[in-house]
Order: structure tokens, then sequence, then C-alpha cells
């Protein structure tokens, strides 16, 4: 059972979808599912120089990345359509009538225009409380050539989809006196106003806008992002859980959200943070979901990941799982475990070189090796241990020196288990190798 309330997201299709919209978008449907209500997916296509199909099926692909379903609109239906305002010329034409005959609407110099009602106005907002608007004067709200504008669209169809709540970016609190006006004129109340505040860039006091770093959804998902840290971090754009919790899953998400906790203030966008939740989101995939995430990166740039079957493969995931900041990093921090055919790190073996002598480290940790007779972690790391006694040095130097021979490079998942994915022999190998060749 519907609660009746119903929001709408009312994109215009000229951009690439920012993380700006996203966000209304977002507020939209929490508030939706919150109370058990619609969210609407409304294309506000009237500027049609600007609108095209690559910029709308954007926006269909971002909601649906995010998880933003939505239960009427373009693709899905519902009673009220159509959900394109170019489709509903008629609407606007029975619309205009009605200003017409009660003496709202008059022309001018071709165009149609709105007739105020006069004085200032008080717009309640569930958000900013009330905001004291100047008087507006009359404004055009259909062209010369016959084409109606928006404000005088996005009203129709806020009444004619019965929109109960209209929750927007402040960037149109200015607006919003108009669209009182025309609510008024046609025998409406108003729905409930929440202007949401901007999204200032990570620097600066500027809005963010489509030309700053993470501005647009389709790139998170070309990054391999985890849509659902994606989304947990936008809730935090203007809302906010309390009690200094930041992650949380989507479902506790709904039950707290509310129009009237969201913030005041203006957001800011911070890339870091988003980055550092996706890398805790990561740590926390079932196993088998980052293994799929993982091999499709794996696939996407040409890492032949399964030459050693796929046991061999899962192996290095899992011990790799923990240690990543993006799923993007996976094929460099990968790759070596899948061919033999690797590059040193000259920088990493001279930054070394300085601490410790690698080759006799290597030497003395082949030396005894036969001795293990279990190559696993908790032998290997005795062993290790061993070594420091018996030549006065520490674990460090084993693990360090280690790490470069098999892997080339000085980050990686923890040693003992690299020791162990590799196995014995693979590990003599690549020992080997190195100290022929460094
Ligand atoms: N098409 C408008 C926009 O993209 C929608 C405004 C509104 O939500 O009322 O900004």
């Amino acid at each position: 059972m519907s609660s009746g309330v119903r929001v709408r997201f009312a994109p215009s299709p000229t951009g690439f979808f920012h993380i700006g919209s996203a966000r209304t978008a977002l507020f939209n449907w929490l508030y939706a599912r919150h109370t058990g209500g619609t969210f609407i997916l409304r294309i506000e296509d009237t500027d049609h120089e600007r609108d095209s199909d690559e910029f709308l099926q954007v926006i269909f692909d971002g909601l649906r990345w995010l998880g933003l379903n939505w239960d009427e609109g373009p693709e899905v239906g519902g009673s009220r359509g159509p959900y394109f305002q170019s489709k509903r010329d008629g609407v606007y034409r029975e619309y205009l009538e009605i200003l017409r005959k009660n003496g709202r609407a008059y022309d001018k110099e071709g165009a149609v225009f709105f007739k105020i009602s006069g004085g200032p106005q008080v717009i309640h907002d569930a958000i900013h409380g009330d905001v004291v608007r100047e008087e507006e004067k009359d404004f055009v709200i259909f062209r010369s050539n016959g084409t109606p504008v928006f404000h005088f669209v996005n009203v129709v169809d806020d009444i004619a989809m019965d929109i109960t709540h209209v929750i927007r970016g402040e960037d149109h609190l200015s607006n919003t006196s108009k669209h009182v006006e025309l609510f008024h004129a046609f025998g409406s109340s108003e729905p409930i106003f929440a202007h949401i505040p901007l999204i200032l860039k990570s620097q600066g006091s500027g809005k963010m806008s489509k030309r700053d770093n993470g501005a647009l959804v389709e790139n998170y998902a070309k990054q391999y992002f985890i849509s659902d840290a994606v989304r947990n971090y936008l809730c935090l754009l203007g809302w906010s859980p309390k009690y200094d919790r930041e992650i949380l899953p989507i479902d506790e998400i709904i039950t707290l959200f509310d129009i009237c906790n969201v913030n005041k203030n203006n957001a800011r966008f911070d890339e870091k943070k988003m980055s550092h939740m996706n890398a805790e989101y990561i740590r926390a995939l079932p196993f088998n979901d980052f293994y799929e995430r993982a091999t499709k990166v794996l696939n996407d740039s040409g890492v032949n990941f399964i030459a050693n079957g796929e046991a061999y493969a899962m192996n290095v995931l899992r011990i790799c799982q923990e240690k990543l900041s993006s799923l993007l990093e996976v094929p460099e921090f990968v790759k070596y475990f899948f061919t033999a055919d690797f590059d040193y790190d000259r920088k990493d073996i001279e930054k070394l070189r300085k601490k410790c002598d690698i080759g006799t480290r290597l030497g003395e940790f082949m030396e005894d090796l036969p001795s293990v007779n279990e190559f696993s972690e908790k032998p290997l790391e005795e062993y290790i241990h061993l070594l420091c006694e018996k030549y006065w040095t520490t674990p460090g130097e084993y693990i360090h020196s280690l790490r470069l021979a098999l892997s080339g490079r000085s980050v990686g998942p923890g040693l003992y288990a690299m020791l162990c994915v590799f196995g014995r022999e693979e590990v003599l190998r690549r020992i080997d190798r190195f100290l022929s060749e460094v």
C-alpha cells in the first residue's frame, strides 16, 4: 500500500549525469522508500536543441547503477504518463486554457504571459524554514514560437502527477515563488518544498561543476567503484546519520533518513573520503563477489589469470582483497602472480640496498629452506625467526628482500601468504632469477 507520498526526480537530459543530480535523485528515492511512497522519474526534455538520447541513456544507466529504481516513469510506465515533457503538449495546452479562462494568462508580443497576483511571498521550505522572496513580475509561460517554458511545465506536471513533495537543488529556490504563484493560479495547493544544499567542489568556494574531478557518475562505474559505496557516500552530502557513523547499509539509511534532518549548509565533495569509503566496501565484500569483480577488471585489462587454474587465481585474489584501495589497482597489484616475466622496481631495490644486503639475506633464506618440511605460513614465519637469531638480524630484512625478489615491488599482500600461494619451487625459481639479474 502506498503512503500517498509522491516525489519525483526531474532531470533535463542536457549534460552528463552529475553527482549533484544523482544526490537529488537519491534523496527523493530515500524519502519515497522511507515513507512507503512513490518515486517518479520525469524527463524534462523541452530544450530540444540541447537534449540528447545519449544523455538520457547515461541518466537511466546511472540511476540503475546506483540502485535507484523508479516506480513510475520511462521504461516502467505508470498511470500519469507520458513521463517525457516532450510528449505532453496536449496537457500543457489544457492547462493554459485554465489560466486563460480565469484571467491569469495574456498575450503580448507573440508570447503568452502569466499574470502574478502580487506582493512578496513567504516560501515554506522543509529544510530552510520560511524564506521571504521579493515580489515577482509577470513572466512568459509560452514563447512566441509556441513552446512552454520551464516554470510552467514543471508546475503543470507536478500538479498532473500529484506530486506531494518537491525535493530539489537549492539553485531552484529562487524559482519557487513563481512556482507557488502558478500552483495557486491553477487552484492547487503547493507541494511541500525541500531545497537541498549545494555540493561545493573539494577546494575553494565554488559549486561543483561537471568539469571537476569526480563529478560524473558514469566515471565511477568505469573505474570499477562499488556502487553501494558511492551511494553511501552521496547520502552523507547534506545528511548525516549522527553518532559519527558513516558506513551503513542502505536499509538502515532508509529507516533513518528524513527530509527535515537534511542540512541547511552546503556540503563539500571530498574525493579522498569517497575513495576511502570504496576501499572499506571492497574489504567487506563476500569473497565470491570480490572475485567476480576483480576477475572482470583483469579480463578487461587483458591479464591472463586463468592459465594456472581457477583455484590458483582464487588463492591470489583472496590474499589481496584486504590490501586493495580500488579495483582499478587489481591488474598492477596481482600481475606478477600470473607471469614470471615481470620487471623489478630498480628504485625500490636501491632503497633496500641501503638498509641491507639483499643477496646475502636471500642466500641465507635458501640455504636451510629444505629443513622447513611444511611450506605454510606458521613454519615459514618460525623459520625466518630462526634465521634472525642465527644471523643477528630482523625479520624485515628477509621480508623486504623476499618481496622484491618474488614480485619486483615493495607493496603487496602479506609475505607469508604470498610465499604459500607461490609454493616452494616457484619461490626458489624467482629468487634464482633475481640473483642472476640484479
Ligand atoms: N529539470 C529541472 C532540473 O534539472 C528540475 C527542477 C525540479 O526538480 O523542479 O534542474
